[in-house]
């Protein structure tokens, strides 16, 4: 498919001075910006809406009265004030859900999510390896969750998933973990549920979530690495997530380190997350410790806990893994902030310092990008399927809705710094 590089009309803008764009885009920030005020400072006085966005009076109370026809918030009660009229307070409507599914291979977790980011129901299932009956099962816990809620309105479906989607048709491109046959999920969860799914990479959910929460207000250039069954990456560069054609950048963990490697589920051999996923950690224990068994990350983090010596050895070991490719990946993008997701954050007191000894290394040795860990790390993943849903009336919904039968070689540029935008004239 031919790129239409016109749909990339937005130019990288600076921060905390008015800024020029498109009259469509300028409308999607200024709704964005109402909506986070709404969100940070509710109940929030509509007046007092005008101080806190900088926008006109009649632009807020256009975005205003469209956010309340679209059920997104609520008007109720009215705020105390030492004399005149008092104002109505405006809320995130607590009614309004979403359904999120975090897909790994041979489980799924589900969540009910507010439009406040607050859990209020979750539950794991073990999912076939087959994707229609995977699929299926999948269909029948989000029926029976939303039951659970049938009083409420659910606004949409998230999904993150190990592989990377094609934002344009939301179709799979490549998920070596899950070896799934090419199948239409996203036409088939939306069939059965009725409502708009989002599915996206888990890395980049995970990402969006992060910026959807103001974690990385004012931060232009940040990865994120997933770490689970595989390695993952998402990239924010220049304020702009990086999806690349179809859907397909960040692809990292295949990335060759050793030709003549272990085996990699891409079909190739020595990729970097052979060394650095969760299955690199166990292998080096059953090395290791060939007369005890951790069969999965979470009991070998159980074992760590307790300072078992092997455990702490097999998660290091794979810190130095990650480390490894980081080097490559920081070398390619020279970001400012670093962020982990997955299981390995539950020991992070023994896998940062081994991940900074790696990064110290030449040719890094002046530069070390922050390392952090995502908010709610074990759910990580899951927060981010909710956020695609969320951020509905962010850009970066905006533009995979706008362009849907198109394909924008990056998304546009993620509104940080909060301050309205001047029309172009
Ligand atoms: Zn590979």
């Amino acid at each position: 498919m031919p790129l239409d590089r016109t749909e990339v009309p937005i130019r990288p803008v600076g921060t905390g001075q008015a800024q020029s764009a498109s009259s469509e885009t300028a409308r999607e920030i200024n709704r964005d910006i109402v909506l986070e005020a709404i969100r940070s400072r509710q109940p929030v006085a509509r007046v007092d809406l005008t101080r806190l966005t900088g926008l006109q009076p009649s632009t807020v109370s256009a975005i205003v009265d469209q956010l309340v026809q679209e059920n997104w918030i609520v008007e109720g009660g009215t705020a105390k004030r030492a004399r005149g009229r008092r104002p109505t307070l405006l809320s995130m409507n607590g009614d309004l859900l979403t359904l999120a599914v975090d897909i790994h291979p041979e489980r799924a977790v589900l969540a009910v999510v507010d439009l406040n980011g607050r859990f209020l129901a979750q539950h794991s299932i073990t999912i076939p390896a087959d994707v229609e009956r995977a699929t299926a099962e999948i269909i029948s816990s989000l029926k029976h969750l939303r039951g659970q809620f049938d009083s409420h309105s659910f606004e949409g479906i998230g999904v993150s998933i190990p592989g990377r989607v094609d934002p344009a048709t939301q179709q799979l491109m490549v998920a070596p973990n899950l070896g799934w046959a090419p199948f239409d999920l996203h036409s088939e969860i939306r069939t059965a549920l009725g409502l708009t799914v989002q599915i996206e990479n888990d890395c980049n959910a995970c990402l969006v979530a992060e910026l959807w929460s103001g974690r990385l207000t004012g931060v232009r250039d940040a990865v994120l690495v997933a770490v689970a069954e595989g390695v993952g990456t998402a990239i924010l560069t220049n304020g702009q997530m990086v999806l690349g054609h179809r859907g397909l950048a960040g692809e990292f963990g295949h990335v060759t380190l050793q030709p003549t490697g272990p085996a990699c589920n891409c079909g190739r051999r020595g990729c970097w997350e052979v060394f650095a996923s969760s299955r690199a950690a166990l292998r080096h224990y059953a090395e290791s410790s060939p007369e005890r068994s951790a069969t999965s990350m979470n009991r070998l983090l159980s074992l760590a806990a307790t300072d078992d010596p092997a455990a702490v050895e097999a998660l290091q070991h794979q810190a130095q893994g990650i480390g490894r490719g980081l080097r490559m990946v920081i070398s390619a993008l020279a970001p400012e902030i670093v962020l982990f997701a997955g299981e390995l954050t539950g020991a992070w007191q023994h896998v940062e310092p081994v991940l900074r000894r790696e990064l110290s290394m030449p040719p890094h040795s002046g530069y070390q990008p922050q390392l952090l860990v995502t908010r709610d790390p074990g759910n990580a993943r899951l927060r981010g399927a909710a956020a695609l849903v969320l951020q509905r009336h962010s850009r970066f919904h905006a533009s995979t809705q706008r362009v849907s039968h198109r394909q924008p070689a990056v998304l546009p540029v993620w509104h940080q710094a909060k301050t309205p935008l001047v029309l172009q004239s």
